[in-house]
């Protein structure tokens, strides 16, 4: 399966939809399969045996074609000084202290960041699964650089910024680009098939579509231009009004929220990219089994050609309603 994926993802085309877990802030490991693994979060995001133990229990229980690291979106920041509670098996990590609020002009990105924080952990758990995983597409994730620049310097500030000093806001973006690019390299490096660029910063919700436009696009684009590893860019939230522009930056695939039509924004690119999405958290928490179908059945109908959990898997996700996604997925041509 892993050659029809990666197939698909450089252009080609398949006669079934596929089921996976390639995109999204979540990663693919909620609490009723670390119970079943008996491998739980925190200590999961922290050990690269235990990271590739449960994502690979998941992969099996789900049904999902590929695997993916890491679980959480805090690797990066910790890395460059943010302060990090591990949360416990339903919280994700998150950030508790911002290193560059009062004084960002001294933010300054070290010459070797591979030994930084648990990025030799990520890259340590991608290569144990090369070993293990002969036909599988290993994912993994990076922050994209300006959602870094705002776990860098506060979210507030960085939205703020953007309006009232955009100037900074490009140098400091300029700054940690190369941390998603080396990332990039060094996942790719390990093993990794395909690399998730996460942006959740990005959103209409978040910055208004013209600073999209003028400060972010043509970061994302280089990014894509300066890697060969197929890449998928994620911009979690409202992107209706800057859909040209992420599905023209080069990435191989994008994430959809159900209220944007696949078939348009493929129209939009001349069906130069794959679109993945969208059963939403509250359809992988809350819905039957039977809900969760009608949904897998209908998006495939509108054209995804990756049925994903929308944003990734939820940490309440339903096991049964995992399995209803991959297994509908596969008996719906
Ligand atoms: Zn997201």
């Amino acid at each position: 399966m892993k050659g029809v994926i990666m197939d698909m993802l450089r252009g080609g085309e398949t006669d079934r939809a596929v089921c996976v877990s390639l995109s999204g802030c979540q990663g693919m490991t909620p609490v009723e399969i670390q119970e079943k693994t008996g491998v739980f979060w925190p200590k999961a995001h922290q050990d690269p045996d235990l990271m590739t133990d449960l994502v690979m229990k998941s992969m099996e229980l789900t049904g999902f074609e590929n695997v993916r690291v890491p679980f959480d979106a805090c690797v990066e920041p910790e890395a460059l000084g943010a302060e990090v509670k591990w949360g416990d098996e339903k919280t994700d990590p998150y950030i508790t202290k911002y290193p560059y609020t009062e004084n960002p002009l001294e933010l300054e990105i070290p010459d070797d960041i591979t030994t930084l924080g648990r990025i030799p952990v990520i890259i340590e758990c991608i290569s144990q699964l090369d070993k293990e995983l002969s036909d599988v597409v290993i994912g993994s994730t990076v922050m994209g650089p300006i959602t870094l620049v705002g776990e860098l310097i506060g979210t507030e500030n960085l939205l703020r910024k953007t309006l009232t000093d955009p100037k900074l806001i490009r140098d400091l973006v300029e700054r940690v680009k190369p941390v998603t690019l080396e990332l990039i390299s060094l996942y790719s490096d390990a093993g990794s098939d395909v690399v998730q660029v996460i942006e959740p910063s990005c959103s209409n919700d978040m910055i208004p579509p013209n600073t999209y436009k003028d400060i972010a696009h043509p970061i994302h684009k280089e990014i894509a231009e300066k890697t060969d590893t197929p890449t998928i860019l994620h911009i979690c939230g409202q992107i209706d009004e800057i859909i040209p522009e992420i599905a023209g930056a080069g990435y191989n695939a994008i994430t959809i929220h159900s209220g944007i039509n696949p078939i348009k924004t493929k129209k939009q690119t001349k069906n130069n990219l794959k679109i993945l999405g969208d059963i939403s958290p509250d359809s992988q928490a809350n819905a039957t089994p039977k809900k969760v179908e009608q949904e897998v059945k209908k998006a495939i109908q509108r054209g995804i050609d990756f049925i994903e959990p929308y944003d990734g898997v939820v940490s309440t996700a339903k096991l049964k309603n995992l399995q209803t996604m991959t297994k509908t997925t596969k008996q719906t041509q």
